[in-house]
Protein backbone atom coordinates (compact mmCIF):
# COMPACT_ATOMS: atom_id res chain seq x y z
CA UNK A 1 0.00 0.00 0.00
CA UNK A 2 0.90 3.80 -0.61
CA UNK A 3 1.01 6.28 1.83
CA UNK A 4 0.91 10.03 1.81
CA UNK A 5 2.13 10.43 5.22
CA UNK A 6 3.78 7.83 8.06
CA UNK A 7 5.15 8.42 11.35
CA UNK A 8 7.36 5.68 13.62
CA UNK A 9 8.23 7.11 17.29
CA UNK A 10 7.02 10.56 16.94
CA UNK A 11 7.31 12.13 20.38
CA UNK A 12 6.36 15.96 20.68
CA UNK A 13 7.45 17.11 25.01
CA UNK A 14 6.52 19.97 26.42
CA UNK A 15 9.00 20.29 29.57
CA UNK A 16 8.24 17.13 30.52
CA UNK A 17 4.83 16.64 29.58
CA UNK A 18 4.23 14.20 26.56
CA UNK A 19 1.80 15.41 24.01
CA UNK A 20 2.81 13.04 21.74
CA UNK A 21 4.73 9.67 23.06
CA UNK A 22 6.33 7.26 20.07
CA UNK A 23 3.03 7.72 17.86
CA UNK A 24 2.97 6.01 14.66
CA UNK A 25 0.36 6.65 11.89
CA UNK A 26 0.26 5.36 8.53
CA UNK A 27 -2.10 7.50 6.12
CA UNK A 28 -3.23 5.73 2.67
CA UNK A 29 -2.82 7.33 -0.06
CA UNK A 30 -6.51 8.10 -1.14
CA UNK A 31 -8.09 7.49 2.12
CA UNK A 32 -10.16 9.66 4.34
CA UNK A 33 -8.49 8.68 7.62
CA UNK A 34 -10.06 9.69 10.47
CA UNK A 35 -8.04 10.53 13.54
CA UNK A 36 -10.23 10.17 16.31
CA UNK A 37 -9.01 10.71 20.23
CA UNK A 38 -10.36 12.37 23.06
CA UNK A 39 -9.48 16.05 24.02
CA UNK A 40 -5.66 16.30 24.57
CA UNK A 41 -4.81 13.29 22.97
CA UNK A 42 -2.12 14.91 21.17
CA UNK A 43 -4.52 15.41 17.06
CA UNK A 44 -3.48 19.15 16.75
CA UNK A 45 0.13 18.40 18.19
CA UNK A 46 0.19 15.63 15.64
CA UNK A 47 -1.48 17.78 12.60
CA UNK A 48 0.79 20.91 13.88
CA UNK A 49 4.04 18.62 13.43
CA UNK A 50 3.17 17.40 10.04
CA UNK A 51 2.19 20.99 8.88
CA UNK A 52 5.69 22.53 9.57
CA UNK A 53 4.21 24.23 12.71
CA UNK A 54 6.27 22.88 15.08
CA UNK A 55 9.62 20.08 15.14
CA UNK A 56 8.88 17.14 16.88
CA UNK A 57 11.36 16.28 19.87
CA UNK A 58 12.11 12.64 18.39
CA UNK A 59 11.49 10.45 15.69
CA UNK A 60 10.43 11.44 12.38
CA UNK A 61 7.55 11.35 9.81
CA UNK A 62 7.51 10.83 6.31
CA UNK A 63 5.37 12.84 3.77
CA UNK A 64 5.36 11.55 0.10
CA UNK A 65 8.38 9.29 1.49
CA UNK A 66 9.82 12.23 2.21
CA UNK A 67 11.22 12.59 5.48
CA UNK A 68 10.68 14.94 7.95
CA UNK A 69 14.43 15.39 8.34
CA UNK A 70 15.28 16.04 4.59
CA UNK A 71 15.11 19.46 2.88
CA UNK A 72 12.99 18.42 0.50
CA UNK A 73 10.06 17.46 2.82
CA UNK A 74 9.19 21.68 1.92
CA UNK A 75 8.48 20.69 -1.27
CA UNK A 76 6.77 17.45 -0.36
CA UNK A 77 4.74 19.91 2.38
CA UNK A 78 3.65 21.95 -1.03
CA UNK A 79 1.36 19.05 -2.00
CA UNK A 80 -0.90 19.26 1.65
CA UNK A 81 -3.20 21.64 2.13
CA UNK A 82 -4.47 22.22 5.98
CA UNK A 83 -6.91 23.96 8.27
CA UNK A 84 -5.67 24.02 11.64
CA UNK A 85 -8.05 24.63 14.72
CA UNK A 86 -10.02 27.95 13.41
CA UNK A 87 -9.63 28.75 9.68
CA UNK A 88 -7.34 31.78 9.29
CA UNK A 89 -9.28 34.08 6.97
CA UNK A 90 -8.92 38.10 6.46
CA UNK A 91 -12.73 38.88 7.92
CA UNK A 92 -12.82 42.15 5.98
CA UNK A 93 -12.31 40.18 2.41
CA UNK A 94 -14.65 38.83 0.22
CA UNK A 95 -14.29 34.83 -0.39
CA UNK A 96 -12.81 35.42 -3.56
CA UNK A 97 -10.56 38.00 -2.04
CA UNK A 98 -9.49 35.96 0.71
CA UNK A 99 -8.65 32.99 -1.76
CA UNK A 100 -6.72 35.77 -4.38
CA UNK A 101 -4.93 36.53 -1.21
CA UNK A 102 -3.79 32.95 -1.02
CA UNK A 103 -2.77 32.63 -4.41
CA UNK A 104 -0.28 35.89 -4.01
CA UNK A 105 0.98 34.27 -1.23
CA UNK A 106 1.50 31.02 -2.76
CA UNK A 107 3.21 33.10 -5.62
CA UNK A 108 0.85 30.94 -8.73
CA UNK A 109 0.86 32.68 -11.92
CA UNK A 110 -2.15 33.47 -12.46
CA UNK A 111 -5.78 34.04 -10.51
CA UNK A 112 -7.63 30.80 -12.51
CA UNK A 113 -9.56 28.34 -10.77
CA UNK A 114 -10.72 30.57 -8.27
CA UNK A 115 -14.08 30.68 -9.27
CA UNK A 116 -13.77 26.82 -9.32
CA UNK A 117 -12.77 26.78 -6.08
CA UNK A 118 -16.07 29.08 -4.81
CA UNK A 119 -18.55 26.75 -6.24
CA UNK A 120 -16.63 23.39 -5.21
CA UNK A 121 -16.85 24.94 -1.47
CA UNK A 122 -20.78 26.43 -1.82
CA UNK A 123 -19.32 29.88 -1.66
CA UNK A 124 -20.04 30.84 -5.64
CA UNK A 125 -23.06 33.06 -4.13
CA UNK A 126 -21.42 35.05 -0.99
CA UNK A 127 -20.97 38.52 -3.25
CA UNK A 128 -19.76 41.18 -1.64
CA UNK A 129 -20.49 39.84 1.99
CA UNK A 130 -17.45 39.89 3.76
CA UNK A 131 -15.73 36.96 6.24
CA UNK A 132 -16.49 38.76 9.14
CA UNK A 133 -20.75 38.27 8.04
CA UNK A 134 -20.50 34.31 7.26
CA UNK A 135 -21.43 31.36 9.29
CA UNK A 136 -19.24 29.37 11.17
CA UNK A 137 -20.04 26.67 7.63
CA UNK A 138 -18.76 28.93 5.75
CA UNK A 139 -15.45 30.21 7.37
CA UNK A 140 -14.67 26.75 7.39
CA UNK A 141 -15.45 25.95 3.84
CA UNK A 142 -13.82 29.30 2.91
CA UNK A 143 -10.78 28.06 5.06
CA UNK A 144 -11.29 24.95 3.27
CA UNK A 145 -11.23 26.92 -0.08
CA UNK A 146 -7.75 28.43 1.08
CA UNK A 147 -6.40 25.37 1.58
CA UNK A 148 -7.07 24.13 -1.95
CA UNK A 149 -5.43 27.13 -3.60
CA UNK A 150 -1.91 25.18 -3.90
CA UNK A 151 -4.16 22.29 -5.62
CA UNK A 152 -2.68 19.85 -3.01
CA UNK A 153 -3.31 16.10 -3.12
CA UNK A 154 -3.32 16.15 0.59
CA UNK A 155 -5.81 17.88 3.09
CA UNK A 156 -5.57 18.03 6.20
CA UNK A 157 -8.92 19.31 8.57
CA UNK A 158 -8.22 19.69 12.37
CA UNK A 159 -12.23 18.93 13.86
CA UNK A 160 -13.53 20.47 10.33
CA UNK A 161 -17.31 19.79 12.42
CA UNK A 162 -16.68 21.17 15.10
CA UNK A 163 -19.45 23.87 16.02
CA UNK A 164 -21.60 23.54 13.30
CA UNK A 165 -25.28 23.43 13.16
CA UNK A 166 -27.03 19.96 11.27
CA UNK A 167 -27.07 21.69 7.76
CA UNK A 168 -23.02 22.79 8.35
CA UNK A 169 -22.00 19.67 8.79
CA UNK A 170 -24.05 17.39 6.22
CA UNK A 171 -22.43 20.41 3.47
CA UNK A 172 -19.03 19.83 5.59
CA UNK A 173 -19.73 15.70 4.81
CA UNK A 174 -20.28 16.43 1.26
CA UNK A 175 -17.93 18.92 0.48
CA UNK A 176 -14.84 15.95 2.37
CA UNK A 177 -16.68 12.95 0.25
CA UNK A 178 -16.61 15.41 -3.00
CA UNK A 179 -12.81 16.18 -2.74
CA UNK A 180 -12.07 12.89 -2.09
CA UNK A 181 -13.79 11.04 -4.62
CA UNK A 182 -13.86 13.61 -7.60
CA UNK A 183 -10.45 15.03 -7.02
CA UNK A 184 -8.98 11.65 -5.32
CA UNK A 185 -7.63 13.78 -2.73
CA UNK A 186 -6.76 12.11 0.37
CA UNK A 187 -8.11 13.54 3.38
CA UNK A 188 -6.70 13.43 7.03
CA UNK A 189 -9.78 14.56 9.87
CA UNK A 190 -9.30 14.68 13.15
CA UNK A 191 -12.08 14.55 15.44
CA UNK A 192 -14.05 13.51 18.54
CA UNK A 193 -16.99 13.12 16.62
CA UNK A 194 -17.40 9.80 16.09
CA UNK A 195 -20.61 9.15 14.39
CA UNK A 196 -20.17 11.99 11.70
CA UNK A 197 -16.63 10.64 11.14
CA UNK A 198 -18.09 7.03 10.46
CA UNK A 199 -19.94 8.48 7.41
CA UNK A 200 -16.96 9.60 5.72
CA UNK A 201 -13.67 7.78 7.14
CA UNK A 202 -12.42 4.81 4.92
CA UNK A 203 -9.69 4.25 7.33
CA UNK A 204 -9.60 5.22 11.68
CA UNK A 205 -6.18 5.99 13.67
CA UNK A 206 -7.17 5.89 17.59
CA UNK A 207 -5.09 8.12 19.92
CA UNK A 208 -4.76 8.08 23.21
CA UNK A 209 -1.85 9.91 25.37
CA UNK A 210 0.01 10.98 22.40
CA UNK A 211 0.16 6.94 21.31
CA UNK A 212 -1.43 5.55 18.43
CA UNK A 213 -3.58 2.65 20.23
CA UNK A 214 -4.94 0.80 16.83
CA UNK A 215 -5.62 1.66 12.95
CA UNK A 216 -8.08 -0.02 11.72
CA UNK A 217 -9.88 0.00 8.13
CA UNK A 218 -13.72 1.40 7.94
CA UNK A 219 -14.05 -2.24 6.54
CA UNK A 220 -12.42 -4.35 9.24
CA UNK A 221 -14.27 -1.89 11.55
CA UNK A 222 -17.69 -2.33 10.01
CA UNK A 223 -16.92 -5.79 10.78
CA UNK A 224 -15.85 -5.98 14.11
CA UNK A 225 -19.00 -3.31 15.05
CA UNK A 226 -21.61 -5.50 12.82
CA UNK A 227 -24.68 -6.84 14.34
CA UNK A 228 -23.99 -10.48 14.53
CA UNK A 229 -25.19 -13.88 16.84
CA UNK A 230 -22.40 -15.92 18.05
CA UNK A 231 -23.47 -19.18 18.52
CA UNK A 232 -21.89 -22.36 20.03
CA UNK A 233 -22.76 -25.67 18.14
CA UNK A 234 -21.61 -29.41 18.80
CA UNK A 235 -19.45 -29.17 15.32
CA UNK A 236 -19.39 -26.40 12.82
CA UNK A 237 -19.38 -29.25 9.86
CA UNK A 238 -22.89 -29.08 8.25
CA UNK A 239 -22.61 -25.26 9.68
CA UNK A 240 -21.48 -23.65 6.97
CA UNK A 241 -23.73 -25.75 4.44
CA UNK A 242 -26.85 -24.75 6.57
CA UNK A 243 -25.77 -21.18 6.19
CA UNK A 244 -25.39 -20.47 2.68
CA UNK A 245 -28.31 -22.78 2.06
CA UNK A 246 -29.90 -19.87 4.26
CA UNK A 247 -27.94 -16.88 2.58
CA UNK A 248 -26.16 -15.50 5.87
CA UNK A 249 -23.04 -14.34 5.66
CA UNK A 250 -20.97 -15.97 9.24
CA UNK A 251 -17.56 -16.26 9.59
CA UNK A 252 -16.16 -19.39 11.29
CA UNK A 253 -14.46 -18.93 14.88
CA UNK A 254 -12.98 -22.61 15.35
CA UNK A 255 -14.57 -26.73 16.14
CA UNK A 256 -17.95 -25.21 18.29
CA UNK A 257 -17.97 -21.60 17.25
CA UNK A 258 -19.19 -19.49 14.60
CA UNK A 259 -20.70 -15.62 13.98
CA UNK A 260 -23.37 -15.03 11.80
CA UNK A 261 -24.17 -11.70 10.47
CA UNK A 262 -27.16 -9.74 9.41
CA UNK A 263 -30.65 -10.69 10.78
CA UNK A 264 -30.78 -14.07 11.81
CA UNK A 265 -34.26 -15.94 12.66
CA UNK A 266 -33.27 -17.84 14.80
CA UNK A 267 -35.53 -20.72 15.74
CA UNK A 268 -35.81 -21.61 11.53
CA UNK A 269 -31.48 -21.52 12.15
CA UNK A 270 -31.69 -24.18 14.84
CA UNK A 271 -33.91 -26.02 12.86
CA UNK A 272 -32.37 -26.65 10.15
CA UNK A 273 -29.22 -27.13 12.02
CA UNK A 274 -31.17 -30.06 13.68
CA UNK A 275 -31.96 -31.33 11.06
CA UNK A 276 -28.59 -31.73 9.90
CA UNK A 277 -27.70 -33.34 13.09
CA UNK A 278 -25.84 -30.53 14.54
CA UNK A 279 -26.60 -28.98 17.96
CA UNK A 280 -26.84 -25.33 19.15
CA UNK A 281 -25.46 -25.01 22.70
CA UNK A 282 -25.77 -21.43 22.81
CA UNK A 283 -26.18 -18.15 21.32
CA UNK A 284 -25.19 -14.35 22.14
CA UNK A 285 -25.96 -10.93 20.28
CA UNK A 286 -23.09 -8.85 19.62
CA UNK A 287 -23.85 -5.72 18.48
CA UNK A 288 -21.09 -3.01 19.00
CA UNK A 289 -20.83 1.04 18.41
CA UNK A 290 -18.28 2.65 17.24
CA UNK A 291 -18.21 4.05 20.53
CA UNK A 292 -18.00 1.36 22.53
CA UNK A 293 -15.50 0.08 20.24
CA UNK A 294 -13.44 3.36 21.09
CA UNK A 295 -14.72 2.63 24.47
CA UNK A 296 -13.32 -0.67 24.43
CA UNK A 297 -9.70 0.47 23.06
CA UNK A 298 -9.15 3.53 25.36
CA UNK A 299 -10.06 1.18 28.52
CA UNK A 300 -13.36 2.99 29.53
CA UNK A 301 -13.12 6.45 31.16
CA UNK A 302 -13.92 9.83 29.96
CA UNK A 303 -16.59 9.80 27.54
CA UNK A 304 -14.91 11.37 23.83
P1 LIG B 1 -8.49 18.72 21.47
O1 LIG B 1 -9.51 17.79 20.90
O2 LIG B 1 -8.88 19.23 22.83
O3 LIG B 1 -8.01 19.79 20.54
P2 LIG B 1 -6.03 17.30 20.93
O4 LIG B 1 -6.10 15.82 20.83
O5 LIG B 1 -5.98 18.08 19.67
O6 LIG B 1 -7.24 17.79 21.83
P3 LIG B 1 -3.58 18.62 21.58
O7 LIG B 1 -4.07 20.02 21.32
O8 LIG B 1 -2.68 18.02 20.60
O9 LIG B 1 -4.79 17.65 21.86
O10 LIG B 1 -2.86 18.66 23.00
C1 LIG B 1 -2.26 17.51 23.58
C2 LIG B 1 -1.77 17.86 24.95
O11 LIG B 1 -0.62 18.72 24.83
C3 LIG B 1 -2.79 18.61 25.79
O12 LIG B 1 -2.74 18.11 27.11
C4 LIG B 1 -2.31 20.05 25.75
O13 LIG B 1 -2.62 20.72 26.95
C5 LIG B 1 -0.79 19.88 25.61
N1 LIG B 1 -0.19 21.01 24.89
C6 LIG B 1 -0.46 21.38 23.63
N2 LIG B 1 0.27 22.45 23.27
C7 LIG B 1 1.03 22.78 24.36
C8 LIG B 1 2.01 23.82 24.63
N3 LIG B 1 2.35 24.70 23.72
N4 LIG B 1 2.58 23.81 25.86
C9 LIG B 1 2.24 22.88 26.78
N5 LIG B 1 1.33 21.89 26.59
C10 LIG B 1 0.73 21.84 25.40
Amino acid sequence: MEYCLTAEGLSKHYRHFKALNGLSIHVPKGSIYGLVGRNGAGKTTLIRLICGLQRPTAGEYTLYGRKSTDKEITEARRRMGAVVETPSVYPDMTAEENIRQQYLLLGLPSFDGISELLCLTGLENTGKKTARHFSLGMRQRLGIAIALAGAPDFLVLDEPANGLDPEGIVEMRELILRLNRERQITVLISSHILDELSKVATHYGFLDHGRMVREVSARDLEIACRKCVRLQISHTGSLARVLDQMGLEYKILGETEADVYGEVHLSRLVMALSQEGCEVLGMQEHNESLESYFMSLMGGGDHV
